[in-house]
C-alpha cells in the first residue's frame, strides 16, 4: 500500500515510503495554532523517505521563536511539516498525518503536552499522557 498525502487544495502532493518511530497528539500552543484545533497529531519520518509528488513550489515555511520551523501551502494552509532542532539534527521531519489520504494502518501511542490542553476537549482514551515532551 502506497501512502500518499495532500493539502486541502490537492496541489501540493507527497508520499512517503516509511514510517519511523511513535506518533503523539500534541497539545502543545504551537500545534494548536498551526492546526486551528485542540492537538496535532505528526507522525515522524527520515526527509529521504519523503517524496514530493506535486505542488513543492507552494510550500512556505514558518519559523518560530524556539527554533522550529512549520511548512504549510501557500494557497490554502494546510499544515503539512513539523520540523526541530532533533530533527535537523537526525535528518527526520514531522508530517501532519490528517493530511494523508492513503496510509498504512498506523495507532498513536501517547497525549504530549497536555499541560497546555485545552479545557473543551476531554481526553477518553487509555493512551499515556505526559505534560510535556514524552519521557
Ligand atoms: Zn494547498
Ligand atoms: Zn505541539
Amino acid at each position: 500500500m502506497k501512502n500518499t498525502g495532500s493539502c486541502l487544495c490537492k496541489q501540493v502532493t507527497f508520499e512517503v515510503s516509511t514510517f519511523q518511530g511513535p506518533i503523539g497528539h500534541c497539545h502543545c500552543k504551537m500545534c494548536q495554532k498551526f492546526h486551528g484545533a485542540a492537538f496535532s497529531t505528526f507522525v515522524e519520518v527520515n526527509k529521504i523517505d519523503l517524496n514530493w509528488l506535486s505542488g513543492q513550489e507552494l510550500l512556505k515555511e514558518y519559523c518560530a521563536d524556539n527554533d522550529t520551523v512549520r511548512t504549510f501551502c501557500s494557497c490554502c494552509g494546510s499544515s503539512l511539516l513539523f520540523e526541530s532542532k532533533y530533527n535537523r539534527r537526525t535528518g527526520s521531519v514531522e508530517i501532519a498525518l490528517a493530511t494523508f489520504d492513503s496510509i498504512e494502518t498506523l495507532h498513536a501511542d501517547a497525549h504530549i503536552y497536555t499541560e497546555s490542553k485545552v479545557d473543551w476537549f476531554e481526553i477518553n482514551d487509555d493512551l499515556p499522557q505526559y505534560s510535556q515532551y514524552r519521557r
